[in-house]
């Protein structure tokens, strides 16, 4: 793991502190001290979803957020138009819980899509979705700036699926992915986790099924993030187990393109399906065997305005209580570089003493 210590202590002095962070164009970075930058900003939209993935959350779905405590539209974009033009994010990921049920997500990613980042680009928007309403939305999310989409499905068997996700909406997934490709979403990435004893035989299915659509898929290792006991290290499915369950099919070699911050282990993957000789990409996300913490980019902004520097943060920075109190741009920028300076060298899964953060992945943001 890289451990780069520029910054030997946390220094008081504010001005001193904010001019180190300054980059050549005199945006803020937010930076922390093992010298890693965040440039993704993962925005959570809603803690409310639709299905009741075992994973991710109890049958009974959880105690929402109160209303009131969320961010509206209006302080959304705010907190996301700062993240972009003073402190350097360059990439913009909407998730949740489920983001299609928030009813502002058109004019969200619009405001988004028209913010320019440090480098002169527009900044990238991206969504992570259950991909339920996809087929109605899809277009219209395109038209207001969408670039990219990664749309969770870990079978292709509608009683597994149902099973998993505690709802009978298989069916509704499959037409958001025929819809988020004939939009242009590209590249629609695909995201499986695979449980033990519940979907592993999802896996070569669901790479025929990518592979003959052009979907990148990515295997994701579940992690302790869901309702409490539900995760348990001895029957993981690793990423080791699922390459080689892909190698029973599949030729795998290791992607030479440099993988940057980017979580997934990437393969390149040829081999037949039912349509003939296929090629492309798989990727798998080893976030417990193989921690990529290191080269971590992200910063986290929850639906009730709490800047998280992790997902398995302890620690949160209410930016809502700020602004609702009347603090200026300048201020919650300086709380969020602060909030950032903080974050832990790794989020310690396979440390003996680790804790699970109270909030489950859905109200986070994953
Ligand atoms: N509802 C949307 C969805 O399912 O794509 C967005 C939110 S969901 C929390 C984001 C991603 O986190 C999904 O791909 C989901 O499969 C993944 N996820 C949820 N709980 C997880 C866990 N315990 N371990 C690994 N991945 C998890
Ligand atoms: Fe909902 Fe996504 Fe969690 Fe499944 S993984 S319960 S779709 S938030």
């Amino acid at each position: 793991m890289r451990s780069r210590l520029p910054f030997p202590t946390l220094r008081t002095a504010p001005t001193e502190f904010f001019e180190e962070k300054r980059d050549d164009l005199g945006v803020w970075r937010l930076q922390d001290t093992f010298g890693r930058v965040a440039r993704d900003l993962r925005v959570s939209l809603t803690d409310r979803c639709n299905l009741r993935c075992t994973y991710c959350m109890p049958a009974d779905g959880l105690e929402w957020i109160p209303r009131p405590n969320t961010l509206d539209d209006d302080e959304t974009i705010r907190l996301i138009t700062l993240a972009v033009t003073m402190l350097g994010i360059r990439q913009v990921r909407f998730t949740g819980g489920e983001p299609l049920l928030r009813r502002g997500l058109e004019s969200i990613i619009a405001a988004t899509a028209a913010l320019t980042a440090d480098t002169g680009e527009p900044v990238t928007t991206a969504l992570t979705t259950n991909g339920l309403g996809l087929d109605k939305s899809a277009a219209k999310l395109k038209a207001a700036g969408l670039h990219r989409v990664n749309i969770s499905l870990d079978t292709l068997d509608a009683d597994q699926y149902a099973a998993l996700t505690r709802r009978d909406r298989h069916r509704d997934v499959l037409a958001g992915i025929d819809a988020a490709l004939a939009a242009g979403l590209t590249p629609v990435k695909i995201n499986a986790v695979i449980m033990p004893g519940v979907n592993e035989t999802a896996i070569l299915p669901l790479a025929e099924y990518c592979l003959d659509r052009g979907l990148q898929l990515r295997f994701i290792e579940h992690m302790p993030l869901g309702p409490r006991d539900s995760w348990d290290r001895k029957t993981l499915v690793t990423a080791e187990d699922i390459i080689r369950r892909l190698r029973d099919r599949f030729t795998l070699v290791a992607s030479s393109k440099p993988r940057g911050a980017a979580p997934a282990q990437l393969w390149d993957v040829t081999g037949t399906t039912a349509s003939g000789p296929v090629s492309g990409q798989i990727g798998v996300i080893a976030a417990v065997t193989h921690p990529f913490c290191g080269d971590c980019d992200r910063t986290r902004l929850t639906t009730d305005g709490m800047i998280r520097s992790c997902l398995f943060s302890h620690e949160e920075t209410s930016l809502r209580d700020m602004m609702r109190a009347g603090a200026s741009d300048a201020e919650l920028a300086a709380s969020w570089v602060r909030a950032m300076w903080r974050k832990k060298a790794g989020h310690g899964i396979n440390d003996p003493r680790f804790v699970q953060p109270s909030r489950t992945m859905s109200a986070i943001g994953g």
